[in-house]
């Protein structure tokens, strides 16, 4: 046992290397930081590259991405770690799910899970109908040579996530999300199962990352709960846009580090249009991050959209 003191706050910065960083993923990145750091806290730095078999890019954006966190002056606390060297571990807790009988092969395919007319979750997968679990109840036999991906059966009930930005958050698993998947039929664990093993084993107290996950909370409390893992407290983050409240357009390369480095030398005037945006500064100026340890607070956060400032 380590008698190191245990830190307030351990937060976590979790990017998905699949293209280069953006200026919303490192708007994401100094919140975390911040939050975690003005506390006497922690911060750790994981990179989800579950996928790295499927997107031979992920190598190299994780390199950028490293380069592009130490421009902005982000220093992280312990080792880096690396989703892709993680499987013995959630295949563990994979393995205590199936032990419980509370997960279920699936055999459809793509094409059969989108011809359903069904309600489509917010990142485009349908809202299951159990079709395979419903198969295996009647005792039917499933299609050969395929393999199966695996999901978890999920109750008929409310889940509540309190979110420190955007308030209550409810979801009735069965009817609003149904039972998801853990383990993808390529054998690649799911992200819901990786991320609440990872930011608990880690011993993460809180979890600050863009809104659009969270619609997918609710499934990872209901596996924390399964499982006897920690909640941390959430921040989700509104979208990062321009002074007109547009999205940054990826095909314009709007917001893509690799300009931004273009366009600025040092890192002072980027942290000050996004300390502004956030609401930490009233106008754009250089700043450092031992400046914005002082000013920040969530309070000052706007709960919509994060706009940048004008020109920038
Ligand atoms: N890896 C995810 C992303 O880059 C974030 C996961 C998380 O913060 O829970 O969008």
């Amino acid at each position: 046992m380590s008698d190191r003191k245990k830190p307030p706050v351990v937060g976590r910065f979790a990017p998905t290397p699949s293209a280069r960083l953006h200026l919303g993923n490192l708007m994401c990145a100094l919140l975390a930081w911040l939050s975690a750091k003005s506390r006497g806290g922690e911060i750790l730095l994981r990179v989800e590259d579950l996928d790295a078999a499927r997107c031979p890019y992920m190598g190299e954006n994780t390199k950028y991405m490293l380069d592009d966190l130490a421009w902005l002056g982000l220093e992280f606390d312990g080792e880096v770690l690396y989703q892709s060297k993680r499987s013995d571990i959630y295949r563990s807790y994979f393995e205590q799910l199936e032990e419980r009988g509370l997960i279920y092969p699936c055999y459809c395919s793509r094409a059969e899970l989108h011809a359903t007319t069904a309600p489509h979750l917010s990142d485009n997968t349908p809202i299951y109908d159990r079709r395979c679990l419903l198969r295996a109840e009647r005792g039917e036999m499933p299609p050969e040579g395929r393999r199966p991906a695996w999901r978890v059966k999920v109750p008929d009930g409310e889940i509540s996530v309190f979110d420190g930005l955007q308030g209550e958050y409810r979801e009735n698993l069965l009817r609003d999300c149904s039972d998801f998947v853990v383990r993808r039929a390529d054998g690649v664990f799911a992200y819901q199962l990786a991320v609440v093993v990872d930011d608990a084993l880690s011993g993460v107290t809180e979890v600050v990352r863009g809104n659009d996950l969270l619609f997918s909370t609710p499934r990872q409390i209901y596996l924390q709960k399964t499982l006897g893992l920690a909640t941390p407290n959430y921040y989700h983050i509104p979208l990062l846009t321009d002074a007109a409240g547009r999205r940054l357009s990826k095909r314009d390369g709007d917001g893509c580090m690799e300009s931004v480095r273009a366009k600025y030398k040092n890192a002072a005037p980027v942290l000050g249009a996004l300390a502004a945006a956030l609401g930490l500064l009233p106008k754009p100026e250089a700043v450092t991050l031992p400046d914005l340890l002082s000013l920040f607070a969530w309070e000052k956060l706007p709960r919509d959209a994060i706009k940048l400032p004008e020109g920038f």
